[in-house]
């Protein structure tokens, strides 16, 4: 877990150079990219620093499958992704926190749910790795930060009426709007 002020530091430090480079810039090189987060999901708030094995444990924990109870591995591209919208969002004085709404989902759990994808990114691949989340924000509207994480170009990105959006990193470039 990050002291405030030692989160700030590092946002700030990202993010006096996000604004300067493009996405494509930024991530064909990935030292450029800070390694933390703020991040809620329901009463658990951290800002923490997934490049340590503690924050990508409790990573991993915030994000996982909250019906059945099961812990996978986020993917390390999708995290990049939202540190990055982060980062360039500090840069306009934009400090927003992430509330996850859905993080992996086992397949079962992935069914129960109405309208989602069969192939989701949600569903963890063999090695319990999972591509997607779904997330909404305190300060910018989910429209915007759609639009931001399709400026980046590293997955799907979905735009939810009920004010969320999907981010995944599976190999197709593309964008949805939904209910
Ligand atoms: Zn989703």
């Amino acid at each position: 877990m990050m002291l405030r002020r030692d989160f700030l530091k590092v946002v700030s430090m990202g993010a006096a150079m996000a604004p300067l480079l493009t996405p494509q810039q930024v991530f064909g090189q990935s030292q450029l990219l800070p390694t933390i987060l703020w991040i809620r999901r329901g009463a658990d708030e951290v800002r923490l620093d997934y490049s340590t094995t503690a924050g990508y444990k409790h990573l991993c924990w915030l994000l996982r499958d909250v019906h059945k109870n099961v812990t996978g591995f986020p993917d390390w591209r999708l995290l990049q992704l939202l540190s990055w919208m982060q980062a360039w969002l500090a840069g306009y004085d934009r400090h927003i926190r992430y509330d996850a709404l859905s993080g992996m989902r086992l397949r079962s759990t992935n069914m129960a749910i109405e309208g989602a994808a069969l192939n989701s990114k949600h569903i963890p691949d063999k090695d319990m790795v999972f591509r997607a989340i779904d997330t909404r924000n305190n300060v910018v509207s989910s429209e915007y930060l759609g639009r931001l994480a399709w400026m980046a170009q590293q997955g799907g990105v979905g735009f939810y009426v009920r004010d969320f959006s999907h981010f995944d990193t599976g190999p197709r470039i593309a964008s949805w709007r939904a209910k």
